[in-house]
């Protein structure tokens, strides 16, 4: 008699706070920061685009030092052609992996030229079709350029939403999904600046600020840092 074939193991999706308790650190988070919004400049949604595909593994700073004097110069597809690429590198020199980023700028330029019309897609489908553009860079342009309500998990959300338990995931994809599943609709919006803000200045990788985190009774995370300010340093081993 044939075997019955052996079902396929089910994935469990890990386990996230509900909706009913994610919406009231959503609530938290958006109290602390009314309007929230990247901290990369851009003036339109090119220049968006262009900023978020520069900014992988380097800082919002550091990017918007070299774009200041770049956008003011090129901020359409057909103004960064004209500069050519040993313009956009002169520009772009100090921001980390800049050979390769300037080379998707201009590839990404002639894309958008070629293929959308000149103007910035709006689906995900098509963005990341772009040169330099991954799936992080799209949902950052789909969200703050088009309002539509998509979650990139850099380094400090993916952070974030693991320590906390908020929206646990091994890698970003599945925080991705877990934040999806767990984030109310009303705040699907913000969520993803609230939680980037959160994790770069409270939530830091190294020492995190728990003594001053307005979801510090709701947070999971085991080893929270103490208040320097009741930690003297005047304690036991100290002089006297
Ligand atoms: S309590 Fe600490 S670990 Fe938890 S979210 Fe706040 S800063 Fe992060």
């Amino acid at each position: 008699m044939a075997k019955t074939p052996t079902k396929a193991k089910r994935k469990r999706a890990p386990k996230t706070f509900g909706l009913e308790k994610a919406g009231v650190v959503y609530a938290r988070l958006a109290a602390d920061r009314p309007d929230p919004h990247t901290e990369l400049n851009f003036v339109n949604p090119y220049t968006l685009v262009v900023a978020v595909a520069l900014s992988a593994q380097a800082t919002d700073v550091g990017v918007n030092k070299a774009t200041k004097g770049l956008f003011e110069i090129a901020d359409t597809p057909e103004k960064m052609l004209a500069l050519g690429l040993a313009g956009v590198e002169s520009h772009v020199k100090t921001i980390g992996l800049w050979r390769n980023k300037a080379k998707n700028v201009i590839a990404l330029s002639q894309m958008l030229l070629d293929d959308f019309g000149g103007t910035v897609p709006q689906t995900r489908e098509d963005l990341i079709l772009l040169p330099g553009v991954g799936r992080k860079t799209a949902n950052v342009v789909l969200n703050e350029a088009f309002g539509q309500p998509t979650i990139a998990v850099d380094t400090h959300i993916f952070r974030v939403s693991n320590r906390t338990g908020l929206a646990p995931g091994k890698d970003p994809d599945q925080v991705e999904q877990s934040l999806e599943r767990t984030t109310p609709d009303a705040y699907k919006l913000g969520a993803h600046h609230w939680l980037i803000l959160h994790g770069r200045y409270t939530c830091t990788a190294r020492k995190p600020k728990c003594w001053d985190c307005c979801i510090r009774d709701m947070c999971k995370f085991k080893d929270k840092t103490p208040d320097p300010a009741k930690t003297s340093s005047l304690g036991p081993k100290g002089p006297g």
